[in-house]
């Protein structure tokens, strides 16, 4: 997966140069950028296993090392870099508990809540340091109420529920991953009248479709015990500083005005793996749920109680005011330095982070070490280009939002165009999004980058093959770090990536492993991204 949002990023870069350069002819170091003398699998390689090396929560000491290991390689490209920081509003978890007494005659089982290594795993020393799963932002409290099945926990399976005479009010419900998002999935829980929310990754959609399927290290699927972690915040920016930037001795709004924006869930929540997921639909009884609310071929059947299981919830997260780190590097233009064209990746990771975002983070430096080398053959960009490493997107986009809240109007003014890659790399197949005056920029980038899994193609006869819908995506909603820049002052704005979802998205099996293994065995996606 990394090999070809590698190379994506790098063509989409230098469709952008072609807006940068000065003569000397563009076309000359358009293609030198783009060239293959100038690519390198080992040192995106080498970035990549070195960034995810521990797990790199925001707030972490390993994400300090990580910035540290940002700006040295930014640096030593000849590129002035520094690091922005802000105080901000994060979550980590404190204590969880979860136990589930399937009827009253049955001993209660307590879940470990713990993701588990595997015989070999390379990062089993450092598997500790893996965040305990949890939802940042999630409510803290203390819950206990039958469970209700509710499927993706979308508005409209609520509606079915209602239809079936199911009452959801004062329930734990369990939810699985997939259609929506998760802050939405707990929102709509608690709007239903719930007092708590589970959410599991069905094996049907993670695993594999259960049957013979195996899962990582033997195949790309989530393991059993895997649990997809993640904000549940549904605002952007740090939640204490609303519309202005975290900097210091700024005035914050108190944890009672977070949770009265509605921004923060009201009821308590945590993430599970499949296996409790399933233990806990064993429990419950009453009707058979509808036929696309089932599981994989081998799960047993699913029905939608309440109860008769009844499960004990408990979460107590601490809040702490953090320093986060963006890093930030500077190439100016030469001829309308005053002229901003920016490229962003985040850095922070819920765990290792192999695929979201430091596959995109190795691009970014590959991209870096690619203008050294044009730099020393002579070409000067003619407009600034400046390279952004965030900090702290996972729990609600705050790095970028942070510092685009900081330099609004100067950014509103000077800049032209922000280029965003999270995810560069979870597999094969190109895929952009975009605000339309970037549309065509897109396709002459993807035309000049040959396909790393095809080399009788180019990216973009890829593309349109196999694209169903329209080539390129809108960006509508808050992803990834383009939604300050879109949506706060309109910077036209792309965001690109090698492969769709991933199944150990967020879990902590998003190692170096799974990518050189089933994301980009031979990191050509990575380069092409680049
Ligand atoms: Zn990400």
């Amino acid at each position: 997966m990394l090999k070809t949002t590698g190379a994506t990023f790098l063509a989409i870069a230098t469709s952008f140069f072609i807006l940068l350069f000065s003569p000397p002819p563009k076309s000359y170091y358009h293609s030198l950028f783009i060239s293959s003398s100038l690519s390198d699998n080992a040192s995106i390689s080498h970035h990549l296993r070195t960034l995810t090396r521990r797990p790199h929560v925001a707030g972490s000491q390993a994400n300090a090392e990580a910035a540290s290991y940002v700006l040295s390689t930014l640096s030593a490209c000849n590129i002035k870099a520094h690091i922005v920081s802000y105080d901000v509003l994060l979550t980590y978890p404190d204590s969880r508990s979860l136990t589930l007494t399937p009827s009253p005659s049955e001993p209660p089982i307590t879940f470990d809540l713990k993701q588990e290594i595997y015989e070999g795993d390379p990062y089993a020393d450092v598997a500790d340091e893996v965040l305990p799963t949890n939802h940042a932002y999630a409510k803290s409290g203390s819950v206990i109420g039958p469970v209700v099945y509710v499927n993706y926990g979308r508005v409209e399976d609520y509606g079915t529920l209602k239809e079936m005479g199911v009452n959801v009010t004062g329930t734990v419900v369990l939810a699985r991953y997939g259609e929506i998002y998760r802050g939405d999935i707990v929102m709509n829980a608690f709007e239903a009248g719930a007092i708590g929310a589970l959410v599991y990754t069905d094996r049907k959609d993670y695993g594999g479709g259960g049957g013979d399927a195996k899962w990582f290290p033997d195949d790309k699927w989530m393991p059993p015990s895997g649990v997809q972690v993640g904000t549940v915040y549904n605002g952007s920016g740090d939640p204490t500083t609303p519309g202005w930037a975290s900097s210091e001795g700024c005035e914050r709004v108190s944890i009672e005005e977070v949770e009265s924006s509605g921004d923060v869930p009201l009821i308590p929540s945590m993430p599970i793996s499949d296996a409790d997921g399933e233990t806990i639909l064993r429990s419950i009884g009453g009707q058979i749920a509808k036929d696309n609310w089932q599981g994989s071929i081998d799960a047993p059947t699913y029905r939608v109680g309440p109860g008769p299981g009844v499960v004990n919830l408990e979460y107590n997260g601490k809040q702490v005011i953090a320093t986060i780190q963006n890093v930030m590097g500077v190439i100016e233009g030469v001829e309308e330095p005053d002229r901003f064209v920016i490229l962003g990746n985040h850095r922070d990771a819920w765990t290792f982070g192999a695929v979201d975002p430091n596959s995109g983070t190795a691009a970014l430096l590959e991209v870096a070490q690619r203008l050294q080398k044009l730099q020393r053959s002579g070409w000067k960009p003619r407009r600034t280009i400046i390279l952004c490493n965030w900090d702290a997107e996972e729990y609600g986009l705050t790095g970028s939002t942070e510092w685009v809240e900081e330099n609004r109007d100067l950014l509103a003014s000077r800049a032209v165009a922000y280029l965003n890659v999270d995810c560069a790399v979870s597999g094969a197949g190109f895929h952009a999004s975009g605000t339309p005056q970037l549309d065509d920029l897109l396709k002459q980038a993807a035309q000049q980058v040959q396909d790393p899994d095809n080399s009788s193609q180019t990216i973009y006869e890829q593309w349109i093959q196999s694209t169903e819908s329209s080539l390129i995506g809108r960006l509508g909603g808050a992803g990834s770090d383009y939604a300050a820049f879109l949506q706060h002052i309109g910077v036209p704005a792309a965001d690109m990536r090698f492969g769709a979802g991933y199944p150990v998205y967020h879990s902590m099996y998003d190692d170096y492993t799974w990518m050189e293994k089933f994301g980009d065995p031979m990191f050509h996606r990575n380069v092409a991204g680049t």
